[in-house]
């Protein structure tokens, strides 16, 4: 592991900084799972805490995204979809939210007002109450940090590590919307048509295919779809093939990415997600979800393979073939 002195805004990107910073403050850390569950050393989009039969799902995360309003939404709506999509990933069907603020003195309050409005839409859309929560006041900062947790309940729990050789590759829709959507507003960017981020929650749509061969679901958040393939192939022990020809990218989001040498791939989602489903049901859930108006741009982008373990080997459109590496972090910060 690199030595690490002082945290760097890479430490929070969703890519290899990240999961080596969580890993070595965990070893602080004695208690990491309840009752033979999983916890901190899965680093899973939650920890599963099995509760007199049943699987309690259990996550948190924290909302930096500047600038705090963006097309197609805010830091509300954003922690709201980021904290239920974290537990509908995991298979659990969201029960209860808890959210806190810390907010900068002088911070207006017609704002603060519009947030919590959009976190209440979200709420009521999803069905899931917001049962606690707390603000602190910081005389100097960002303006506004939004944490949420959130608990769920799931009948079989899905993970990172249930892909088998074999497996389709899923995604939802077109990738690195949110990413581009932020970075253009933050930085007065225009690329003709207007992008707007996905972010959504995806509880709905997940839980009409909860009842197939799922067998690994991730949302690409922070680090894209190559942070997600990359987790998913290492904590399976599967190789992961993807057909980069069919990944959905708008026209606007690869214009963007080439005029900013970024790579789509490696940017963040707020409304997609990743599934490694059976061969034998994988055109089932496809038109499962391509009937829905989250997924209807549902693709199948590959498979899982016996061979190059741990790795994510990526054809080209010319037909060459690259390895997908995990990002150190994501290339654009706080965008979530
Ligand atoms: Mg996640």
């Amino acid at each position: 592991m690199e030595r690490i002195n002082l945290i760097k805004s890479i430490h929070g990107g969703g890519g290899i900084a990240m999961y080596e910073l969580i890993s070595r403050l965990a070893k602080n850390l004695p208690l990491r799972s309840v009752n033979g569950g999983t916890g901190l050393d899965e680093q899973d989009d939650g920890a599963i805490i099995p509760v007199s039969g049943k699987n309690l799902v259990f996550t948190t995360d924290s909302y930096t995204v500047d600038p705090l309003f963006f097309p197609g939404g805010n830091i509300g709506k954003l922690s709201m979809c980021g904290t239920i999509n974290d537990l509908a990933v995991m298979g659990a069907r969201p029960v209860a939210i808890s959210s806190a603020f810390v907010i900068s003195e002088g911070f207006p309050l017609s704002d603060l007002d519009r947030i919590v409005n959009s976190m209440g839409k979200i709420s009521r859309i999803a069905n899931v109450p917001i049962v606690a929560a707390d603000t602190k006041v910081v005389d100097k900062g960002l303006d506004l940090i939004i944490n949420t947790a959130g608990i769920g309940i799931a009948k079989n729990p899905v993970m990172d590590s249930g892909l088998n050789p074999g497996d389709k590759i899923i995604i939802s829709g077109s990738i690195g919307d949110h990413g581009i959507a932020v970075l253009s507003d933050r930085e007065g960017i225009k690329f003709g048509t207007r992008l707007k981020s996905d972010c959504a929650p995806l509880w709905t749509m997940i839980s009409k295919i909860l009842g197939y061969g799922i067998h690994a679901m991730k949302d690409p958040t922070r680090g894209g779809l190559a942070s997600a393939l990359n987790e998913i192939a290492k904590k399976s022990d599967v190789g992961i093939f993807i057909d980069e020809k069919r990944i959905p990218i708008r026209k606007g989001v690869m214009a963007a990415s080439e005029m900013l040498g970024i790579d789509p791939l490696t940017l963040a989602n707020e409304g997609k997600v990743v599934i490694g489903v059976s061969d034998s049901d994988a055109n089932r859930v496809l038109g499962i979800l391509q009937k829905t108006r989250l997924g209807k741009n549902a693709r199948i982008i590959g498979e899982a393979t016996k061979e190059n373990k741990g790795r994510v080997i990526m054809e080209t459109p010319t037909g060459g073939k690259r390895i997908l590496d995990m990002p150190l972090g994501d290339p654009v910060p706080r965008v979530c």
